[in-house]
């Protein structure tokens, strides 16, 4: 689009009673009629973040002592401050976004006086970071009890693999060997 200077119809109109001295002429029809352009007009607005409790999916991946890798899924719920569209009430899309998804505001207005959830407290803070000591506990406790399942599985088939009876070639050499049936002659 061209750069275009888009100016208020109704500011000319009152400009030129203002300045135009006689009967109207043919320049106030001329701003009467000019097409409107297509344009919307900027909205300013501000994030009001509101303490809000949901459910995180976290993926945690790891190897065992032997080697092989697992990922386990911990879904956990979470509770911070999360941001809001104060003009439209939208959940932001994204955090670190300065303009709301939903109606398009620009988050660059001074939330009015009698807001008052829109900033972010020491207390949301202290909140988010123990749920956040909270899921790294129980995702290393999960973990932790993965791996000590499959430690208690391997010693379980050594411990069946010890009471086996010991290899004997002799018994072994023994068995005799058959082979196929379309080559025995
Ligand atoms: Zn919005």
């Amino acid at each position: 689009m061209l750069n275009e200077d888009f100016v208020s119809r109704q500011w000319l109109i009152d400009e030129y009673h203002r300045r135009h001295k006689g009967p109207p002429g043919g320049a106030l029809k001329m701003i009467e009629e000019a097409p409107a352009a297509d344009v919307e007009p900027v909205k300013h607005g501000y994030w009001v973040y509101k303490m809000r409790e949901r459910n995180k999916c976290e993926f945690v991946s790891g190897f065992d002592h032997l080697g092989d890798w697992h990922t386990i899924t911990v879904i956990t719920h979470v509770k911070g401050p999360v941001p809001y569209c104060g003009l439209c009430g939208a959940l932001a899309a994204d955090s670190f976004l300065d303009y709301c998804s939903r109606c398009g505001a620009k988050m660059d207005a001074e939330p009015p006086k009698e807001e008052t959830v829109n900033e972010i407290t020491p207390e949301m803070i202290e909140a988010a970071e123990r749920n956040e000591k909270r899921i790294k506990e129980r995702v290393d406790k999960l973990y932790d009890e993965l791996i000590a399942e499959k430690r208690a599985e391997i010693e379980r088939l050594e411990a069946e693999i010890a009471k086996m009876p010991p290899f004997d070639a002799e018994k072994l050499a023994a068995i005799p060997i058959v082979p196929p049936k379309e080559f025995i002659i």
